[in-house]
């Protein structure tokens, strides 16, 4: 689950990690207040659950009261895209104002889970700023990658490591220690998944603050962490994840334009690694789960027909407790429903009463092409490029 900066920024200041002094604002007449409080020139931030706003101007240093009422004219109650953001938009409700920061050096920061090292890993680079998927390309060097022990957290020697690799001098070790133990201790007590600070900065008054921030936390732990779930801002998140959560479904959006509906997620990521081998890109993830029934599998089935960049349904499931021919009367409900030209399926269909399936399926209107396992599929997927 994603939040916003603003309330990125709130958890850091209850960590007593240093952030600009700002005030969030829903409205102009708030932002003008705030502004005439504040010095002439501040900084505006539109709030939306993605990045790389400064690219776009959703950052800006504003130095009159016409250039705040442009900029709130500008975003506030609108659509607001980023590269971060693909292919959908995000609307603007609020406005962070901030006291302007004079910024000696632009770093960057990130803890974030390796499964792979089963631990914590603390990210950094001296590059910070708004080009850091940039340096990871052209100069991997400049990123320096820190597993943390759990045992110990970060110990006093990496942070050291750390302050020497942001070109920091001596004399900020006590800070910088400061800021990524308590980042540290955030991260665990609030079930984080990433905590990511692009750039941490120093001012001219000798000062480490956290100019921009963001936090994910888990969903799996949300029901231990009551603070966390009131953070959430559904306006900010893909309406159809939303309704297929609460049907136990896992969708998640994705840019490209084969629909998949799988059972089980490692069959689901298998599916993904076919569908990329084969040179195209999935719509979504989808795993139906467990004890999926007719209304779930047609749920699922309408989740993918909703998205507009879908030009071929791929569906690989395993028949078990949800039979092949209950599945198959879901799907053919969702497509009836469906009140446009219908895309083109692939469909593997093995386990219980997989022949029931596939007959009611032929038996129906719709362009069906079967495959029984996953280089056949890989092979039908390759005359749709
Ligand atoms: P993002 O583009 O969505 O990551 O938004 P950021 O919060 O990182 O802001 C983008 C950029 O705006 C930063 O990298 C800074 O260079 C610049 N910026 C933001 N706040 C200030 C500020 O107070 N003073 C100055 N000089 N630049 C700022
Ligand atoms: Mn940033």
């Amino acid at each position: 689950m994603k939040i916003h900066e603003y309330q990125a920024k709130e958890l850091f200041k209850d960590y007593e990690i240093k952030i600009p002094e700002g005030f969030i604002c829903k409205n102009k007449d708030e932002i003008l207040k705030i502004y005439k409080t504040l010095d002439d020139e501040v900084v505006l931030k539109v709030q939306v659950h993605a990045g790389g706003r400064g690219k776009v101007g959703g950052v800006k240093l504003v130095k009159s009261e016409q250039e705040v009422i442009e900029f709130a004219d500008r975003f506030l109650g609108k659509g607001f895209q980023t590269v971060q953001t693909a292919n959908e938009e995000f609307i603007v409700n609020k406005i962070l104002v901030e006291k302007v920061s004079q910024i000696n050096s632009e770093s960057y920061i990130a803890l974030l889970v390796d499964g792979g090292n089963q631990s914590v890993n603390i990210i950094v680079s001296p590059e910070g700023g708004m080009d850091i998927e940039e340096v990871a390309f052209q100069s991997p060097e400049s990123i320096l990658t820190l597993p943390i022990n759990i045992i110990t957290g970060p110990t006093d020697f990496q942070i050291r490591k750390i302050n020497s690799f942001l070109r920091y001098e001596q004399i900020y070790y006590v800070q910088l220690r400061k800021i990524i133990r308590n980042l540290y201790k955030l991260y665990l007590n609030k079930d984080c998944s990433l905590i990511e600070i692009n750039p941490l900065i120093q001012n001219n008054s000798g000062e480490i603050l956290a100019l921009d921030a963001k936090i994910t936390f888990d969903e799996d732990a949300l029901f231990r962490q009551n603070s966390v779930q009131k953070l959430r801002d559904l306006s900010q998140e893909n309406l159809v994840e939303i309704e297929t959560a609460k049907l136990g479904i896992k969708y998640i959006q994705l840019q490209g334009t084969v629909g998949c509906i799988v059972n089980g997620a490692g069959l689901a990521m298998a599916t993904m690694d076919v569908i990329h081998g084969s040179g195209l890109k999935p719509a979504n993830f989808l795993d139906i789960g467990g004890g999926a029934d007719e209304h779930k599998v047609s749920e699922a089935m309408s989740a993918v027909l909703s998205d507009h960049n879908v030009e071929v349904v791929l569906i690989n499931l395993f028949g078990g407790i949800l039979r092949c021919d209950v599945a198959a009367r879901g799907f053919l409900s969702a497509l009836d429903k469906y009140n446009k030209k219908a895309p083109e399926l692939i469909i593997r269909m093995l386990g219980t009463n997989s022949d029931e399936g596939k007959e009611i399926l032929s038996a129906s209107k719709y362009n069906i092409s079967f495959a029984d396992n996953l280089n056949e599929i890989s092979k039908i997927l390759l005359t749709k490029r």
